[in-house]
């Protein structure tokens, strides 16, 4: 991957508020948005040993999934392009012309898009559906949803750097879609360090066994702290109102950090009102990483489909 050069060394900003001062707590944010301009955030993470295997074992095209706003659509597309790899990307639902802009981007990579219905996309995981998509489309190399596997969970054991440690955090706070990023980085932190998950899906308990399940994949043989807050979903995936519209636009006035509907701003905000509530000033947590996974290109896509105008 010749290429790597560009992709710099994210910031760490941190954050000075009366809150963080009368609760006495630090704050600070690792910008994983800053990353790369277009393969942004926790997804380059995911990809990149993804990426890897697949040149390793002579592999021409990657196929994967996602929804119509997807950020690892996305990220795949751009990654796919820079790299010199064809990407084949599986869409759930019915094709809406005009593309929407996640899509159009994801052509503009030269990615391939496919539909399928959501009861064939529900089987994405199958082998059925997988023997379906090698007699379609060849030998390709298949990446699940969200870069969800042993590769992409080793990859995001790579987000806390030294410059992190050095922070000397006893907390980690992440957004959670599918688990994968927070057993890279419950894997990487030390045993005083305690990782703290924010599922942007209802119901998001569903996730711990799946977390547990890659944490053993990875075959880590110590016990890890980590929990998972499931009460900031703000009503499911993609589901926003105008009080986390409000509190996004609000946070990037006050601190410059622009902030995804999806993922970012519901954990930013869950965190910012655990603040408020004493919560970790109570458990004596005292210095906070937040990690901004990306995702900032699905903003324009989440106000357009919900129809606000903020
Ligand atoms: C995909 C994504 C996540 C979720 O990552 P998982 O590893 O699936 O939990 C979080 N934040 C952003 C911005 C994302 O795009």
């Amino acid at each position: 991957m010749g290429l790597l050069p560009i992709f710099v060394s994210p910031p760490i900003q941190q954050i000075d508020s009366k809150l963080t001062c009368t609760e006495n707590v630090e704050l600070y944010v690792l910008r994983l948005d800053l990353v790369h301009p277009l393969i942004s955030g926790n997804k380059w993470f995911k990809l990149k040993y993804n990426l890897e295997a697949a040149q390793r074992e002579n592999f021409d095209t990657i196929l994967t999934f996602g929804g119509a706003y997807s950020n690892h659509i996305y990220a795949t597309a751009a990654a796919g392009n820079l790299f010199g790899l064809k990407t084949i990307g599986v869409i759930r639902g019915e094709e809406t012309l005009p593309l929407n802009p996640t899509l159009e981007f994801a052509t503009s990579q030269q990615m391939q898009l496919v539909y399928v219905d959501r009861q064939t996309y529900r089987q994405r995981n199958s082998e059925a559906l997988r023997q379906k998509l090698y007699a379609r489309f060849g030998k390709v190399f298949i990446i699940p949803e969200g870069g969800c596997n042993l590769n992409g969970v080793i990859g995001c054991t790579e987000i806390i750097s030294q410059d992190c440690q050095s922070i000397n955090f006893d907390t980690v706070c992440i957004a959670c879609g599918t688990g994968t990023t927070l057993a890279g980085v419950a894997i990487s932190v030390n045993d005083k360090q305690h990782v703290i998950g924010f599922p942007v899906l209802k119901g998001g308990g569903f996730l711990k066994q799946d977390i547990e399940s890659l944490l053993t994949q990875y075959q880590v043989a110590k016990n890890r702290s980590w929990e998972l807050i499931c009460n900031y979903h703000f009503g499911g995936y993609a589901k926003v109102n105008n009080e986390l519209l409000r509190f996004a636009r609000d946070f990037e006035l006050e601190y410059g950090i622009p902030l995804d509907y999806v993922y970012t701003a519901k954990m930013f905000y869950g965190v910012m009102d655990l603040l408020q509530q004493g919560y970790f000033r109570y458990l004596n947590r005292r210095r906070l990483l937040l990690i901004h996974t990306g995702g900032l290109q699905g903003n324009t896509g989440t106000k357009m489909n919900q129809g606000f105008n903020f």
